[in-house]
């Protein structure tokens, strides 16, 4: 478990940790109570989110267990992000179309939060915390 990065409220004087966790270690997080200062205020979908790969930007793996190619998170060439100004395409749904015939609309950044693959990535990790024992 790491900590991302924290989020100042705004009117109080309190801190909100973002904090990335597999859905086994976030159970017993919550089991332990530990946080709980935290994690009671705020809902579960502020901690949760699929796991995206920065390297090849599809979901389930990290770059480091990457075994795929170096992407552009915004257009899904072979090429670093950050200056792109092609035309948008996303890695992800675009893998999804071909190995899962999902039919998803390509036309958006990897990064983007409506992503189709991101939404459904969402949904199945949210399965996975719900019946984790
Ligand atoms: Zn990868
Ligand atoms: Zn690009
Ligand atoms: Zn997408």
């Amino acid at each position: 478990m790491k900590v991302l990065f924290s989020i100042r409220a705004r009117t109080q004087q309190k801190c909100h940790w973002v904090i990335e966790a597999q859905p086994q270690e976030f159970k017993r997080i919550l089991k332990k109570g530990k946080l709980s200062f935290e994690w009671s205020r705020l809902s579960l979908r502020e901690f949760v989110r699929p796991t995206r790969c920065y390297k090849c930007n599809e979901y389930g793996h990290i770059s480091t267990r990457c075994e795929g190619k170096e992407t552009c998170p915004k257009c899904g060439e072979g090429h670093k992000g950050p200056d792109c100004v092609n035309q948008h395409k996303c890695t992800a749904c675009t893998a999804a179309n071909v190995k899962f015939q999902k039919g998803y609309n390509t036309g958006h950044p990897a990064t983007d939060s409506n992503c189709p693959s991101y939404l459904h990535e969402m949904v199945e990790l949210r399965k996975r915390i719900n019946y984790a024992s």
